[in-house]
C-alpha cells in the first residue's frame, strides 16, 4: 500500500514498488517500464504526495542512491539522499547556504524538482547543475536551464525526465553559528509541524502579490505580504478555513493552508476538502489556489 510511503498515510496499493539504487539499474527499469507499456511514476520520500483510494495502476520507482560529497566549496548529493542529511552534512563541514531549509522532509532529488525552500531561501540559490536522465540519455544541466520559479523548475514541466543528483554552490561559513541558525529554525518548525503530524506542509502555493487582480491587491493588509507574496493562508483565512474538519481530515486550527489525517482520513475526504477550499476563495476573490501537493494515481478528479 503506498499509503505506507507517504506521509498523509493514505492511498491505495502499486501494483510494483521499484528501490534502486543506481543510475543504470533505475534507467533499466524504466525502459522495461516503458516496453511493457505499464505506466510508471517516481516518487521520493511521500512527503508531498497525496495518493488515490485506488493507489497507482502501474510501476512506482524510488531512487535510493543517497551519496553526499564535498567538493571544495560545493556539495553534491545524489537525488535519494535526505534533504536533512545534506543540511546537516552542509553545517559540519562549515558551508553556508542551505541551513535555513533545516526540517524540510523528503529527499534532495524532490526538493530540486520543486525548488523547495523556506525561511526566505530556496533551492534555485544554490543548485550549479542537475544530472538528470532525459528518457533517452544521462545529461546535466546548469542552473538557468532548471527554470527555477517559486516551487517551480522545469522538471515539473517534463515528468519524463528524472534527478539523479546535483551539485550545490555554497559559501564557507563557520560549523557552529550555521548550527545554531538551523537548530533555532528547526525548533519553531517543530511547533508547527509536530514530528507525527501526517500531512504534506502547506497544501497550497503562495500567491505572487504583483500577480494578483488590481481590486484583491487593495483588499490584502501590507503586513501579511512577504518577499513579494501573499501567504495563501490568508486568503484561506478570510473564507473559514481554520479547523474545517471533513471525517478524519482537518484543517489546522492555527494555519489555514495545513492540513492533516488525523487517523483514519481517506483520499476521498482530502480531496473534498481541497476542492472546498478552493472553491471558497474563488467564490471570495476570484482566485484560483494552486496546490503544491503533487497528486498520485488520480484521473478525472476522482479519488
Ligand atoms: C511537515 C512538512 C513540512 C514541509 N515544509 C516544507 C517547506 O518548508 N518548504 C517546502 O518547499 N516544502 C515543504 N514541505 C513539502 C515537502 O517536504 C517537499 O515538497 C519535498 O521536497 C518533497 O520531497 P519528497 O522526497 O518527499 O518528494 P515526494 O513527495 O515523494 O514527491 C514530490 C514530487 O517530486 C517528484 N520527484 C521525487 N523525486 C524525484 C526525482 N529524483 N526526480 C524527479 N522528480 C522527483 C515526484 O514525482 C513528485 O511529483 C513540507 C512537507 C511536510 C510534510
Amino acid at each position: 500500500m503506498l499509503s505506507r510511503h507517504t506521509r498523509f498515510g493514505i492511498g491505495g496499493p502499486a501494483d510494483v514498488l521499484l528501490e534502486i539504487g543506481d543510475e543504470t539499474s533505475f534507467i533499466q527499469a524504466i525502459g522495461i517500464s516503458k516496453n511493457s507499456g505499464a505506466e510508471y511514476t517516481v516518487i521520493g520520500g511521500g512527503t508531498n504526495l497525496i495518493v488515490s483510494a485506488a493507489g497507482f495502476p502501474g510501476i512506482v520507482l524510488r531512487f535510493t542512491g543517497a551519496a553526499i560529497e564535498r567538493q571544495g566549496v560545493a556539495i553534491r548529493a545524489q537525488a535519494g539522499a535526505e534533504l536533512q542529511a545534506l543540511v546537516d552534512c552542509s553545517i559540519a563541514e562549515g558551508l553556508r547556504g542551505i541551513e535555513t531549509m533545516t526540517g524540510i522532509p523528503g529527499s534532495v532529488g524532490a526538493a530540486v524538482y520543486g525548488n523547495a525552500g523556506a525561511y526566505g531561501h530556496s533551492m534555485h540559490e544554490r543548485v550549479r547543475t542537475v544530472r538528470f536522465f532525459d528518457g533517452t540519455v544521462t545529461r546535466t544541466i546548469g542552473n538557468a536551464e532548471c527554470e527555477f520559479r517559486y516551487r517551480e523548475s522545469v522538471f515539473k514541466q517534463r515528468k519524463d525526465w528524472f534527478i539523479f543528483s546535483t551539485e550545490l554552490a555554497m559559501e564557507p561559513g563557520e560549523a557552529a553559528e550555521l548550527r545554531k541558525t538551523a537548530d533555532e529554525i528547526f525548533q519553531i518548525r517543530l511547533t508547527k509541524y509536530p514530528a507525527d503530524m501526517k500531512c504534506a506542509g502547506s497544501i497550497f502555493k503562495n500567491l505572487l502579490l504583483a500577480e494578483l487582480p488590481e481590486d484583491v491587491q487593495r483588499q490584502v493588509p501590507p503586513q501579511v505580504i512577504r518577499e513579494g507574496k501573499v501567504p495563501s493562508a490568508y486568503f484561506l483565512e478570510q473564507v473559514g478555513a481554520k479547523g474545517i474538519r471533513n471525517g478524519g481530515i482537518c484543517v489546522a486550527d492555527y494555519h489555514a493552508n495545513l492540513i492533516y489525517n488525523q487517523g483514519a482520513g481517506t483520499a476521498v475526504e482530502l480531496r473534498e476538502v481541497i476542492d472546498d477550499l478552493k472553491a471558497r476563495v474563488r467564490a471570495r476573490f476570484g482566485l484560483e489556489l494552486e496546490e503544491e501537493v503533487q497528486y498520485v494515481g488520480f484521473s478525472n478528479g476522482a479519488a
